[in-house]
């Protein structure tokens, strides 16, 4: 029998993830369907429950449910619970199981795919929303010489930082106070300012000679923040399509049994930086 996953959101009409899945599924030989599912506001957890009750195995979760799923799983990993918010579940048992692979997914990014190791070295990451609280635990655990985090709103900056101080070196600041610090390897741009055509008012002397920047959106080429990084400096420029794909293989892998490659699927779905 075919198995049933699915990814909620809403709006989700833009989502690759069905793509993404389809591809896994034809490539590791597995009999699953996956649909994109457009939960109401508010009605994500109904939206839920009617996909389990007809049979659904498991889904992803994408913006704006992911405390939803959090509050939704009766299960819930130590990433999930170190994020606070959960992108995919697993239906096992009769039990809800919550994870969030978003930091995995952007560090396998970071570390296998485009070749640069996070120990010892300093690392920015712009903004404090969802995404940043599922980067900044999985960065921390590779050790870096030290993790910022700015955001305009620095109180948000500041509770992330409290929330994951146990776990090694960070700390907390506004834009301005940037231009007052060395330069960093690896600058992360977790804002969603790209959507609006816009940069996070990072100063260039934030990126070191040769650093990588990354930017979580994905699938808008040359974003004012890619543009900016180079224009300072950056040595390596990266979109957020390979944590999108390294996050659904996660995904797979928990629910399957067996990790897809994901080098095509990535090609596949890779914007040039133009
Ligand atoms: P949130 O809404 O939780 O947080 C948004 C963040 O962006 C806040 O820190 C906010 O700052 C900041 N921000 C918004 N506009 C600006 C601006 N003009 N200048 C400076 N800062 C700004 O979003 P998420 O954290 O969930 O997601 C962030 C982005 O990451 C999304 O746009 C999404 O596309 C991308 N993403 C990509 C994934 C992938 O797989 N590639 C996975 C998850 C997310 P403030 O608090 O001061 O308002």
């Amino acid at each position: 029998m075919t198995d049933a996953y699915a990814v909620f959101g809403n709006p989700i009409g833009h989502s690759k993830s069905p793509f993404i899945h389809a591809a896994f599924a034809r490539a590791c030989g597995q009999d699953m369907a996956y649909a994109a599912i457009e939960a109401p506001l508010g009605g994500f957890g109904s939206a839920l429950a009617a996909f389990r009750a007809e049979g659904g195995r498991g889904a992803n979760v994408t913006a704006p449910f992911k405390l939803d799923a959090f509050a939704a799983a009766d299960v819930l990993s130590e990433r999930a619970r170190a994020a606070g918010a959960v992108n995919a579940l697993k239906f096992e048992d009769g039990r809800t199981l919550g994870e969030n692979f978003d930091g995995l997914g952007l560090l396998r990014d970071i570390e296998v795919n485009l070749g640069f190791a996070v120990a010892g070295r300093r690392v920015l990451l712009l903004g404090a929303g969802g995404a940043a609280r599922g980067a900044a635990p999985a960065i921390l655990e590779r050790r870096p010489a030290l993790l910022t985090v700015a955001n305009r709103d620095e109180a948000k900056a500041a509770a992330l930082v409290e929330a994951f101080a146990a776990l090694g070196p960070l700390d907390a600041c506004g834009y301005e106070a940037l231009a007052r610090r060395p330069a960093y390897d690896l600058v992360l741009n977790s804002t969603s300012a790209s959507w609006r055509g816009e940069a996070p008012p990072a100063p260039p002397s934030c990126f070191a000679r040769g650093a990588l920047a990354v930017e979580l959106v994905y699938g808008r080429g040359l974003t004012p923040f890619l543009a900016e990084a180079k224009t300072a400096g950056a040595g390596q420029l990266a979109d957020g399509v390979g944590m999108l794909v390294e996050q659904a293989a996660e995904a797979f892998a928990w629910w399957r049994g067996v990790r897809p490659e994901t080098r095509a699927v990535i090609a596949e779905l890779t914007v040039p930086l133009v």
